[in-house]
C-alpha cells in the first residue's frame, strides 16, 4: 500500500510548471497529458473473460501511432475485421539499422479494477494532484504506454529513430493472465514477432533505497504459478454415523499438510545475484542470511522475499452443505509458486504432502523463466542509467508473479522488466501495484522518457 502522507494541495514537483495550477492543464508534458488520456478510459479486467473492454483505449494508440506515421495493426480474439472484441495493438517502429534483430516493446492496456468508494479521487479522471497523476493503470502500467508513445512522438519530431527496429504491443487481458491477450498473439500471430530476441516491459525499473543509495530493480525473470484443485472424495450419508471416509477431514488434512511444509531459500542466478548486490551496497557481511539482505532493499522486502523460495498456499476450501450431512466429495485450492525450473519438483512435494486418497488437478500452469544479467541489453540498460542518474546502480531481480513476457518466452524471445521509473526515497512504488491511490510523481514520468528514449537510441 501506498504509506507516504498527502499534503493535498501542495505541489511537490518543480518539472510541471503552471501544470499544477488550474483544471485544463492545458500546457502539461506530452507523456504526462498522454498518461492522463490513458487512465480515462475504464479498461478494467474484471477477469474470468468479464472486462470493460480495451477497445477505446486501443483505437486512441492506434490513432496515436498513425498520426506519426506508423501503420499499427489491431487483433484480438472474437474478432470480425473491424472490431476485436479484445483489441492488441501492434506496429512497427523503423530503427537506423533493419539488419539488427528487432526489439519487442509492450504493455498492457487492460487494469485491474477499483473500488471508488475506497479512494481519495476518480480513479478513472486522471486527477493530477501533489505533483502526481492519480488513478487506476498510472503505475500499472498505462505509464509505460505513455513513455512509449511519448517517445514515438518526439522522435519523429526531432527526425531521431531508435537505433534497432522497435515491434511496438500494446496487449488486452494481461491482468487475467492474456489469453485473450499477449498469449492468443503468440499463438495466432508469431510472424508479428519474427526475429525478435528481446522483449522490454513491465515490472522493475522502479528505484529502491539500499544503504543510503539509489537502485534501480531490473526484472530479469520471473517465478511460475501453478494453480491446484485437490479433491476428496468419500462416503456420503448421515453426520450422526461412525463414518471413516469423511471427504472433509481428508480435505482439512491434506490442506494442513501443504500449510505444513517449510520450504528452504535456494538462491537462482538472479536472486544470489541480487542480494550480493545488496549486501555491497548496504555494507553487510558475506555471512548476513538472504532474507536479511532483502529486509535491507526498503519497500521491495515483501516481493523480493518471496523469491528466494517456493511457496505453497492454500486460498479455498470448499466443503459440505448442511450441517447433519457428510458430503461426497469436497475441493481445495492452492496457489503454488515456483522458482523457475522448479515446477515438477514443487509438485511432486505438494502430492507426497497430500497422500494418495487426495486428487490434484492442474487448472492454470505458467512457467517462470530467468533471463541472463547480463548482454549487450542488459548492458543498455545499465548505461542509460548510468547517463541520467549517474550514481545510482542497477540491481536483478526476480518477479515473484507473472507477465506478458512469459508469453513471449514462448517465441524464444528474452524478456525483461524495466520501466525506469525514480521515485522519492520515501515512495512506496511497489506499493502502488493495484493498489487504492494508485498513483506516479509527473517528475518519474518526464525521467522515464528521457531513460527509454537513450535507451532505444543506444540498444
Ligand atoms: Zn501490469
Amino acid at each position: 500500500m501506498v504509506t507516504h502522507d498527502d499534503a493535498a494541495g501542495v505541489p511537490s514537483d518543480s518539472h510541471v510548471g503552471a501544470a499544477r495550477h488550474g483544471d485544463n492543464h492545458a500546457d502539461l508534458p506530452d507523456v504526462v497529458r498522454i498518461v492522463r488520456d490513458l487512465v480515462r478510459f475504464d479498461t478494467t479486467n474484471y477477469g474470468g473473460g468479464n472486462a470493460r473492454g480495451e477497445g477505446p483505449a486501443a483505437a486512441y494508440i492506434a490513432e496515436f501511432l498513425r498520426s506519426q506515421g506508423l501503420e499499427p495493426v489491431i487483433v484480438g480474439p472474437e474478432a470480425t475485421p473491424d472490431a476485436p472484441a479484445r483489441p492488441s495493438v501492434v506496429a512497427r517502429w523503423p530503427g537506423q539499422d533493419s539488419t539488427l534483430p528487432p526489439l519487442v516493446l509492450h504493455g498492457h492496456t487492460d487494469v485491474v479494477p477499483a473500488d471508488a468508494s475506497d479512494w481519495s479521487v476518480d480513479p478513472f479522471a486522471g486527477v493530477i494532484r501533489d505533483g502526481c497523476l492519480w488513478g487506476r493503470g498510472s503505475v500499472d502500467m498505462k505509464n509505460m504506454l505513455g513513455l512509449i508513445l511519448a517517445n514515438v512522438q518526439h522522435f519523429t519530431e526531432q527526425g531521431r529513430r531508435p537505433r534497432r527496429d522497435v515491434i511496438l504491443a500494446f496487449f488486452a487481458d494481461e491482468e487475467a493472465g492474456g489469453s485473450a491477450g499477449a498469449a492468443w498473439l503468440v499463438l495466432q500471430h508469431p510472424e508479428l514477432f519474427a526475429e525478435a530476441r528481446v522483449a522490454l516491459s513491465e515490472v522493475g525499473g522502479y528505484t529502491i533505497t539500499v544503504g543510503g543509495r539509489r537502485a534501480y530493480l531490473l526484472q530479469t525473470g520471473e517465478k511460475g504459478h501453478t494453480w491446484l484443485r485437490l479433491r476428496a472424495r468419500g462416503t456420503a450419508g448421515h453426520a450422526s454415523a461412525v463414518n471413516n471416509d469423511n471427504p472433509v477431514t481428508a480435505i482439512a488434512r491434506a490442506v494442513s499438510a501443504i500449510g505444513a511444509i517449510e520450504w528452504p531459500i535456494e538462491l537462482t542466478e538472479t536472486t544470489r545475484a541480487l542480494v550480493e548486490g545488496i549486501r555491497d551496497l548496504a555494507g553487510l557481511p558475506a555471512s548476513t542470511p538472504p532474507e536479511d539482505m532483502v529486509a535491507a532493499a526498503g519497500f521491495a522486502k515483501p516481493f523480493l522475499s518471496a523469491t528466494l523460495r517456493n511457496t505453497t498456499t492454500p486460498t479455498v476450501i470448499n466443503a459440505g452443505y448442511m450441517q447433519n450431512v457428510i458430503p461426497a466429495s469436497a475441493e481445495a485450492l492452492v496457489d503454488v509458486r515456483p522458482l523457475p525450473g522448479q515446477e515438477e519438483p514443487v509438485l511432486a512435494r505438494v502430492r507426497e504432502a497430500v497422500g494418495p486418497d487426495v486428487a490434484i488437478e492442474i487448472i492454470e500452469q505458467g512457467i517462470g523463466y530467468e533471463s541472463p544479467f547480463d548482454g549487450d541489453f542488459v548492458q543498455a540498460i545499465q548505461q542509460s542509467i548510468a547517463q541520467h542518474d549517474p550514481e545510482a546502480v542497477v540491481l536483478p531481480y526476480l518477479l515473484n508473479a507473472g507477465t506478458d513476457n512469459v508469453s513471449l518466452t514462448r517465441l524464444g524471445i528474452t524478456g525483461y522488466g524495466f520501466v525506469p521509473t525514480r521515485v522519492p526515497d520515501d515512495f512506496d512504488f511497489p506499493g502502488s501495484y493495484h493498489a487504492v491511490d494508485e498513483r506516479i510523481p509527473l517528475s518519474a514520468l518526464l525521467f522515464g522518457e528521457q531513460v527509454l528514449g537513450d535507451l532505444l537510441e543506444r540498444y
